[in-house]
């Protein structure tokens, strides 16, 4: 191996992704740690005396994340308090195993965690959805539900940001879905650095430019805990495709990965598109595009035996509710309270339960 291009005088063991740079171990922890924080400061993505949770999976990214942050705050003194805010979506030999590395992590970083699952918010597992509705859109499923459930996390703990693990691949993968889906409005936001959940507390996006790879050999070097296993019900998510095609394009050259994310910052989006405002759901309160929350209608499909609600056009949506409500006066709940129906639904329905 050649000498490190910092010229340390120490011999260089890997290439930077990234740059292409031959650089030794110390080095490569240097520069790594050095982009996170520039891009900390420069987006001014947190204030002094907050307190961050750390979106915790158990994954690489989550937990390179967790360990950075920490380092970096003490480094720099951010002044931030850590906590990490794990999902549990109810997945068996997936979510049981990962949340196990994030108990480590939480030993080992000495943050305080919270773990919230779909079943106490949902009353219903991953598990159970899948047996329920098949492999096609579960993951539309678990998506609204944790987008949700981390909101709900973040009130409950009272935190000033959540900062997710979100990495330089998986927004250039965003970028090219959201075009692929000629879905304009998230083209339009998925390259923000912070993200406003419409509730006052801001996602931020610290490894925005980190490359995965990167994220890997850091992990790997440093010897973090981390969990690998993918998802059992993942091999039909519609990312998929776009990873495969961003991975393709990466062997011809790495720079396509800021290349992509760069054409997504500097997109403008013309005044004509429509750009759904941010209300509140009426039945939960959580933030919504439309008077009923998606998370709200997905679940109300479950709980009535009508698990494509949600799935598709809003006009669909519409259709089925009111072919459901004139079909029944109350809910297909085994223990259904049979009471007439208020709107679409009987009084035993099965909500999510309101945040105020
Ligand atoms: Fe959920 Fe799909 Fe991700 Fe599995 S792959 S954790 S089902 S979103």
């Amino acid at each position: 191996m050649p000498a490190c291009s910092t010229k340390c005088g120490k011999t260089a063991i890997l290439k930077r992704p990234k740059t292409g740079d031959a650089l030794c171990k110390e080095c490569f922890f240097e520069a790594f740690e050095n982009e996170i924080h520039y891009t900390i400061e420069r987006a001014k993505l947190f204030r002094p005396g907050s307190t961050v949770a750390i979106a915790a999976s158990g994954g690489k990214d989550s937990t390179v994340l967790a360990y950075v942050l920490k380092l970096l705050n003490e480094k720099f003194n951010y002044q931030l308090k850590l906590v990490l805010l794990s999902i549990d979506e109810g997945i068996t030999g997936y979510r049981d195993d990962s949340l196990n590395t994030v108990k480590q992590n939480k030993e080992d970083y000495g943050m305080d965690l919270k773990i919230l699952s779909y079943k106490e918010l949902y009353g219903w597992t991953m598990d159970e959805i899948v047996a329920e509705i098949g492999r096609k859109n579960n993951c539309t499923f678990c998506g609204v539900f944790r987008r949700q459930a981390l909101d709900r996390g973040a009130y409950l703990l009272k935190v000033d940001y959540v900062a997710t693990g979100h990495n330089a691949d998986d927004i250039a993968e965003t970028v090219l879905m959201n075009i692929l889906r000629g879905d304009i409005a998230r083209l339009n936001r998925c390259t923000s650095i912070i993200t406003d959940s419409g509730d006052g507390i801001p996602r931020v996006k610290p490894l925005k430019y980190a490359f995965e790879k990167e994220i890997v050999m850091y992990a790997y070097f440093k010897k973090l805990i981390y969990f690998t296993t993918e998802c059992v019900f993942a091999p039909n998510a519609y990312r998929g495709h776009a990873r495969v095609l961003l991975k393709d394009l990466e062997k011809i050259d790495p720079t396509i990965i800021m290349n992509i994310i760069k054409s997504g910052e500097d997109l403008k989006v013309a005044e004509t598109t429509k750009i759904p405002t941010l209300t509140r759901c009426v039945r939960c309160n959580y933030v919504s595009s439309q008077d009923v929350c998606k998370a709200c209608i997905l679940l109300e499909g479950l709980n009535k035996g009508l698990p494509r609600l949600g799935i598709g056009k809003s006009s669909k949506v519409k259709r089925l509710l009111k072919e459901n409500e004139e079909k029944t006066s109350s809910c297909n709940s085994k223990n259904c309270c049979n009471a007439k129906p208020e709107k679409s639904h009987c009084l035993c329905k099965t909500t999510i339960p309101s945040i105020s």
